[in-house]
């Protein structure tokens, strides 16, 4: 098996050893350049790594080929093209250019733009980012690409994520020339913890809401949940061990470094995590291990479910991103061995703590969206509220710089930092952290609020741009200061005295916490019409502006297909849930009781005094409910046609949020006390028990 690995490890990656080994070294050396300083690929050059590239592609069994890139919703886009060029005499060859591999040109004008781009020139063109590798997936050559419109605003999210990285790099360069390291480069790596449910595929068909919306719209509450946590790391299914392990080959295949894999505490809960990567390319990887996932289960019979919150009343599914910086040798968010090494880690701390408390509406808008919705601050996630883990021991170094006073255990470390070295700090094991969105985990930090469906080109966006930011302000101020260690003590010290609030050890899922965090004035943006309207706040469109991460203009047009997608999301759960009920639930019930009625009438027809009790009393009950939810989806009917005529997205977004969706909890409530009361076989959809709990 190990060698098995070994041998189909990146076996359809066009990688930096394929390129070394086929590219001409002139060739080879430009490409080089181009990953590491970011220098243009000029035509000539591509024309060689093309041509190269489709004759690695073809030997792998690619006959086409497509710019692999991310649009504003939804994970990833491709429209293939074929290699094949028919000729004259009726022959055909096989043709990729340059021109084609750098540059591609998709029919564009149905993506989301946020009316970017008006429809008569309603094209964007895809341009290769070599710093992600090609690679072969279903006999197409993927080529990871930006996309942007013709007057270049950039309508995906990568280029927004490629744009932050520089930025963040820039600065954090700035900084390390101060403590006398001359890098060129600085790096976001980023390891993303990516939750997923299985379910048998009969289950899923049998359900127009799983196929519709990723989640269940019904379903009562089964006798057994996840009470017991035996499935957390228990044991699993032979089933999906089998899947497991077939998605680990073909992720292996694609260079994804799927490392570590496990259930989850919900039944049926399960997760895989990668070893971390630069973030561009982690989050590549992510999405093709989202795509895998899905493509992988369907050969086992299986549907994977990557929705945020597929079961009510059973945990919901995250991503953890795992997020450092990283300096050639070094990760800047280790303590280090020296003095000196943990003056700089201090400063990287600081600029991070200070950056999470000054765009918390900026990180709580990237893990907005109508699924995430229903897991944050739900008692299994991290609540919508933006604080800080930071563990006993870095807190009580904090807590020593900025009061001025001597910090002792374990480790003495005197105010100027220049007698001992700052302990390693370990995972706080207390089960506590568990709580925090933003958890210090020794030498990163985990952000955990993330929805599993999610693309998290945005998460490590803002983290990025926001730390570039506070590092450009310490970076233009160190570089004027006379004595380096004072000022940066000095800084370090403000920066924590001012920005302390956002440092939160506690209980995060606790009540105390949601009025402590009113208190020191941290945002508390409990759903996504809540968060959006902050993305377009000055302060935020500034930050985008300043580091070129983000125009004006390209803020506001996220802001809408944001907006428009949370509608857009209640508006087909609402209508999918008005089908069900009354093609489904009230006839399966009004069957149910037809039944029954006949029964009840037919033991009468042999003998008047026959008790009826049993069915009359079903009768009574289930005919309520059933009425219940006859006026339930009256209620929700005109609730979805009050959105709908609202006109502004905002409005529309915010009546989805407070008319339409507690509807639809009303409807489901009638119909999930309906489940209980009908008859197993005449109630359409699989329970919660049999979709959760199956053997094999
Ligand atoms: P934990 O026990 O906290 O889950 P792991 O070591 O298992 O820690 O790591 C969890 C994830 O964090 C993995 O995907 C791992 O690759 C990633 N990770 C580890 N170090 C870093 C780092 N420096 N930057 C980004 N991600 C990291
Ligand atoms: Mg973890």
């Amino acid at each position: 098996m190990a060698a098995n690995v070994m041998e189909i490890y990146g076996s359809m990656v066009f990688n930096e050893h394929v390129m070394k080994e086929r590219l001409p070294s002139a060739t080879y050396r430009s490409i080089k350049a181009t990953l590491e300083n970011g220098q243009p690929l000029d035509i000539e050059v591509a024309n060689v790594v093309a041509s190269v590239m489709k004759r690695w592609a073809m030997e792998k069994g690619a006959t086409h080929y497509t710019h692999w890139f991310q649009p504003l919703t939804g994970i990833t886009s491709e429209k293939h093209d074929g290699f094949v060029s028919p000729m004259k005499d009726g022959t055909a060859i096989m043709e990729f250019s340059g021109k084609e591999l750098v540059r591609g040109e998709p029919d564009a004008s149905s993506f989301p733009s946020g009316g970017l781009r008006a429809t008569a020139e309603a094209r964007g063109y895809t341009a290769w980012d070599p710093t992600s590798y090609a690679f072969v997936k279903d006999d197409v050559l993927c080529i990871p690409t930006a996309f942007c419109s013709y007057t270049g605003e950039a309508l995906d999210k990568k280029t927004p994520l490629l744009r932050s990285m520089n930025a963040l790099s820039k600065q954090a360069c700035r900084i390390l020339r101060l403590f006398g390291r001359e890098v060129e480069h600085v790096s976001t790596t980023v390891g993303p913890e990516q939750e997923y449910f299985l379910i048998k595929k009969e289950d899923y068909e049998a359900r127009q809401d799983l196929i519709l919306t990723g989640r269940t719209l019904f379903g009562a509450a089964p006798a057994k949940g996840q009470e017991l946590e035996e499935h957390y790391f228990g044991a699993i299914r032979p089933i999906v061990s089998e899947y497991m392990k077939e998605l680990d080959d073909e992720l292996w295949k694609l260079g994804v470094s799927a490392k570590t894999k496990h259930n989850e505490v919900a039944p049926a809960q399960h997760e895989l995590a990668p070893i971390y990567a630069t973030t561009n390319i982690a989050v590549d990887d992510n999405l093709l291990t989202m795509e895998m996932m899905k493509k992988v289960a369907q050969k086992h019979g299986l549907v994977c479910l990557l929705h945020e919150k597929p079961f009510d009343g059973v945990n919901g599914s995250g991503k953890h991103n795992n997020w450092s910086m990283s300096a050639p040798g070094m990760n800047l968010l280790d303590p280090g061995d020296s003095p000196r090494d943990n003056l700089q880690f201090l400063i990287f701390l600081a600029a991070v703590i200070k950056a999470v408390d000054e765009y918390q509406d900026l990180l709580r808008i990237t893990v907005a969206g109508p699924g995430n919705d229903h897991r944050l601050g739900a008692n299994e996630a991290p609540p919508a509220i933006i604080s800080i883990f930071v563990g006993e021991e870095l807190e009580a170094v904090i807590n020593a710089i900025a009061s001025d006073s001597e910090y002792t255990a374990p480790v003495k470390l005197k105010m100027d930092l220049g007698v001992d070295v700052l302990p390693k700090f370990g995972k706080d094991n207390t089960d506590r952290n568990r709580t925090s969105p933003f958890a210090f985990t020794g030498n990163k930090f985990e952000f955990r609020m993330p929805g599993s469906s999610m693309n998290i080109a945005d998460a490590n966006t803002v983290l990025n741009t926001a730390v570039a930011k506070e590092l450009k302000g310490y970076a233009d101020e160190l570089e004027k200061a006379d004595d380096f260690d004072k000022a940066v003590i000095k800084l370090v010290k403000r920066t924590i005295r001012d920005h302390k609030r956002v440092i939160f050890n506690g209980n995060g899922y606790s009540a105390e916490w949601e009025a402590e965090a009113e208190n020191r004035g941290l945002y508390n943006l409990r759903s996504t019409p809540d968060a959006l309207p902050h993305m377009i706040d000055e302060k935020n469109v500034r930050l985008f502006e300043d580091f070129g991460v983000l125009s004006k203009t390209e803020v506001y047009s996220r802001y809408e297909v944001e907006l428009e997608h949370y509608a857009k999301v209640l508006h087909i759960e609402a209508l999918t849930m008005l089908g069900m009920a009354r093609r489904q639930l009230i006839p399966a019930a009004a069957g149910y009781m037809s039944d029954i009625a006949s029964t009840a009438a037919a033991k009468q027809a042999v003998s008047a005094g026959i008790s009826c009790r049993a069915e009359t009393k079903i009768l009574a009950a289930l005919s309520e409910k059933t009425d219940a939810m006859s006026d339930a989806v009256d209620a929700l009917q005109a609730a979805v046609e009050r959105a709908e005529s609202m006109g502004d997205s905002l409005a529309e977004a915010r009546s989805y949020h407070d008319e339409v969706l507690p509807a639809m909890a009303a409807l489901r409530a009638a119909a999930d006390a309906a489940e209980v009361l009908c008859g197993e076989d005449y109630w359409p959809l699989p329970s919660y028990s049999r979709m959760l709990f199956y053997v094999e």
